[in-house]
């Protein structure tokens, strides 16, 4: 069973369902649990949607989704997004969902961001688990974690004052070297050659900011943090020519994102090597309630595929339905012929 965790005093958001994860698969059951005039918030890691579709392959192309001979990652997403607008889901991205414990009929589920909601129903559909920045390997790096070391920028006002350095060589790094330049005191890009996986055009600004003496390149590692209790006052980058010590208050690394399980160990329920095993009539786990679609979730005969999830979140939604509307049966209908549906699709 889960825990009961203390009341936070109100200021809850109150919803039918919370999905966790908002890969292809949280993304569709939107839609499924749409048609069923089931409302749903969902909840991501990640500052945007799509999943292990935008996040590790937004550009190749996926050939077995029905009906789209090919289709790229993005553009699948991109398209899902499309599909579900007309059922006016609230995303709540750049937040993971820590704590989920069972209140009476409902459960409460809290972000790492203070966010909570009181959900008749809860789907995970987390994939293979949050995605969490990879961390350099600099000793004592955690102290400095959350006080001068960044893995993400949720206020860039915050870097007013400060001089940064950013260390990577793409899209995330040089995006934030670009934003950040015009805030920040001063920054400084550091990567280990010069050679940069992101977009040309902001490979070329960069080296326009830098040609300007707006900020600085360096090619190099970083290999040592200077400081005292997490404040970061400078930073030792190894280059050709040597080591230097580089004044920095701030430092954002970018060295890609690996996927975790995360806090979804610690809510009791049953896991079979880190997936949740569920039910193949309903894939709800073994806390009544709580789904578990896409990857997250094993039964025999799993595939882990798009297509799988997307089945699965048609037969979640029909029991989630029972749960937010008790005693109201489901009549089954086609999208083709249902005015009912088509009404709630906005094409009527
Ligand atoms: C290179 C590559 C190629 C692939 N090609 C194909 C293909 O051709 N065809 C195919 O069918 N499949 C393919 N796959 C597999 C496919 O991408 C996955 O099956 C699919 O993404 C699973 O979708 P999902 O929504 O279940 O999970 P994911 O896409 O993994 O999304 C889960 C989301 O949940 C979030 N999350 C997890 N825990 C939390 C939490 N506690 N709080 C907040 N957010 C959380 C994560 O950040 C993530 O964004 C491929 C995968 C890879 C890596």
């Amino acid at each position: 069973m889960l825990d009961k965790t203390p009341e936070n005093g109100g200021g809850a958001i109150e919803t039918d369902v919370v999905i966790i994860g908002a890969g292809p698969v949280g993304l569709f059951a939107v839609f499924e649990l749409g048609l069923l005039d089931v409302k749903a918030h969902l909840v991501d890691i990640l500052d945007k949607v799509g999943g292990q579709c935008a996040e590790l392959y937004p550009e190749k192309p996926i050939y077995d989704i029905p009906g789209l001979p090919v289709v790229t990652g993005q553009e699948l997403a991109d398209q899902l997004m499309e599909q579900i607008k007309p059922f006016g889901a609230t995303f709540h991205l750049g937040e993971r969902i820590d704590g989920l414990s069972r209140e009476g009929d409902r459960f409460r589920l809290v972000t790492d961001q203070g966010t909570t909601f009181m959900t008749k129903v809860v789907v995970i559909a987390a994939g293979g688990g949050s995605f969490t920045p990879k961390r350099p390997p600099l000793e004592g790096i955690e102290t400095y974690e959350g006080k001068s070391v960044f893995y993400s920028v949720r206020k860039m006002a915050e870097f007013m004052d400060k001089d940064v350095i950013i260390v990577g060589g793409g899209d995330s790094a040089l995006d934030w070297t670009l934003n950040l330049q015009p805030v920040a005191k001063s920054v400084t890009l550091v990567h280990r050659r010069d050679d940069f996986r992101g977009a040309p055009h902001s490979v070329e600004k960069m080296r326009q900011l830098v040609a300007d003496g707006k900020m600085k390149l360096v090619i190099g590692q970083v290999t040592a943090l200077h400081g005292n209790d997490g404040w970061l006052d400078a930073v030792t980058i190894k280059t050709k020519e040597g080591e230097e010590r580089v004044a920095a208050t701030a430092m954002m690394p970018f060295f890609g994102l690996t996927m975790k399980l995360g806090p979804i160990a610690d809510w009791g329920l049953n896991l079979e090597e880190n997936l949740i095993p569920v039910d193949t009539e309903k894939f709800e786990t073994s806390e009544p309630g709580i789904f578990a679609i896409g990857d997250i979730n094993t039964y025999p005969g799993k595939l882990k595929l798009i297509l799988s999830g997307f089945h699965e979140a048609a037969l979640m939604a029909q029991k989630a339905h029972q749960y937010v509307y008790p005693g109201k049966k489901v009549l089954f209908q086609y999208t083709t012929s249902s005015s009912n549906l088509q009404k709630k699709l906005g094409v009527r």
